[in-house]
């Protein structure tokens, strides 16, 4: 039993197919049969592990077809897809031949919220997306107020908004998979933090993968949050179909002008949500609050202040919310010192947009990259990094791609190109690294990759990092 109420009604009786058997489909499928749906789960998949998982949920019910992702089951009167899934998978072209809706998960949480359901304040963009939520998080409950953060993180979100625990507001996480299929959505007030290419082979296009991210803004009621270093952002508030009084609230690592966040002698300022916001601006935080304080991580810093203080937080629980909030493992981490040189792990920078906020965030740099380039190009990047780099060491499937951009923008830097893939290559690529390093310089492993080729995924990426300088500070320097 639920403690508060929720709207269960549209989903009795309905036969709804769930397409794929992953975290998200097996969470839909058993909420909804729960509710009193039939379920069927397809997957074209037919992997031991897919067969367990089918059994577990056969015993709850709930029907399972391993082995054909494509038909849609004959009755079907809605389809709820797992993110992944591309929109033109011919299961979602049988739905549209049958006038049968597709929708994921997260408009399924949306359209089951009571009356008296938590409010949500909703965060996307290409990247600092978790970040943003889990500080966003952490001011709330600074601030007293029951929430999680969730959505593309943590519990999935059927859960959460079926759950017994009570929440005064959420922390959400989406994707633009995600906000794809989610029409009915609409936030208390959401941010879109940054849009650079990815996902495109998805989405099919740039313009539609941002009128995804926009998405996130369509009817909410207090701000509509952008980021001002990304003109991108901004106009797709103005695109946004919002309620009446809604405010576009920007942030800036720079001064703010009026109805933005912003950066003024070493403050995180407000200068939206004060009296006068032409006379007036409210000091939040100090820069140094923030954890890690690199440029791209105070930008986070001020959406999730600029949603809180929509959401009527005061400035103490920002600054004692961001006091509080550390980052997630392999997100600059930084693992140890050795001999005067930082060692930093930054392995979820699987993208070159990442790659080049952490790349600013240090003066002098031996650069570890490398990996699967998921088709992106690497020029903007290195000559944006150029300056900066001491050296750079390359693993992984693409590396070719990197040491092309840096022969054609940074031809002085010097390069080690290992020609290798083993578990070993993140321990060889570390020691070179340290040879290529002076006192005063950081060894930042940022790939601007994808880590498949060579590990399981960033998790692991970043602990064989952290393994293999924990190898080289055996007998020397000091454990940060
Ligand atoms: P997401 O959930 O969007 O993948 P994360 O918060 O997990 O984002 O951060 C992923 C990576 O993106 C980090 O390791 C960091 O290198 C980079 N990053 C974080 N915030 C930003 C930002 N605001 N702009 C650019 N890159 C960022």
């Amino acid at each position: 039993m639920v403690g508060h109420q929720v709207s269960t009604a549209e989903f009795s009786g309905k036969r709804v197919t769930v397409a794929g058997l992953g975290v998200s489909g097996v969470s839909a499928a058993r909420a909804l049969a729960g509710l009193g749906a039939s379920v069927t789960v397809v997957d074209g998949g037919d992997s031991e592990a897919l067969r367990e998982r089918a059994a577990s949920l056969q015993a709850a019910g709930i029907a399972v077809r391993l082995g054909d992702a494509d038909t849609l089951p004959e009755g079907t009167d809605l389809v709820v897809t797992s993110p992944g899934w591309r929109p033109d998978s011919p299961l979602f072209a049988a739905a549209a031949e049958a006038g049968v809706d597709v929708v994921g998960d997260v408009e399924i949480a949306w359209r089951l919220r009571g009356p008296d359901a938590a409010p949500w304040l909703a965060v996307t963009g290409t990247n600092g997306k978790t970040t943003t939520v889990q500080m966003l998080a952490s001011i709330l409950r600074a601030a007293g107020l029951r929430t999680a953060a969730v959505g593309n993180i943590g519990t999935p979100i059927i859960d959460v908004v079926l759950g017994d625990e009570p929440h005064d507001v959420l922390a959400v996480e989406l994707s633009s998979y995600q906000l794809h299929w989610a029409p009915s959505l609409r936030a208390h007030s959401a941010a879109v933090l940054n849009l650079a290419p990815d996902h495109l082979d998805w989405h099919g296009s740039m313009r539609a993968y941002a009128a995804d991210k926009g998405r996130i803004y369509e009817g909410n009621t207090i701000a509509c949050v952008y980021n001002v270093e990304d003109p991108r952002t901004e106009r797709l508030v103005e695109q946004a179909d919002v309620e009446e009084g809604c405010r576009a609230i920007g942030f800036t690592l720079g001064a703010p002008g009026p109805s933005m966040l912003g950066v003024v002698e070493g403050l995180l300022v407000d200068r939206a949500f004060v009296e006068n916001r032409h006379q007036q601006a409210q000091e939040l935080a100090e820069v140094s609050d923030v954890h890690p304080p690199a440029p791209h991580n105070i930008a986070n810093a001020l959406a999730a202040a600029a949603l809180a203080r929509a959401f009527g937080v005061d400035a103490r629980a920002v600054r004692d919310g961001l006091r509080a909030f550390r980052p997630d493992a392999h997100r600059i981490a930084h693992v140890a010192d050795v001999d005067g040189v930082a060692y930093v792990d930054d392995s979820k920078a699987t993208n070159t947009h990442a790659a080049q906020a952490s790349l600013a965030a240090y003066e002098s740099i031996v650069w570890i990259a490398g990996g699967l380039a998921k088709g992106a190009t690497f020029d903007d990047l290195v000559a944006s990094a150029a300056k900066r780099l001491r050296g750079a060491v390359l693993i992984g499937a693409d590396r070719a791609l990197i040491r092309e951009a840096l022969a054609r923008h940074a031809p002085d830097v010097p390069v080690v190109d290992l020609d290798r893939t083993d578990t070993g290559a993140m321990a060889e690529a570390v020691r070179e690294a340290a040879r290529l390093a002076g006192p005063g310089d950081t060894v930042l492993m940022a790939p601007a990759c994808a880590s498949m080729d060579m590990f399981t995924n960033y998790n692991e990426r970043g602990e064989a990092f952290a393994e293999a300088v924990r190898a080289l500070t055996a007998g020397r320097g000091t454990d940060a």
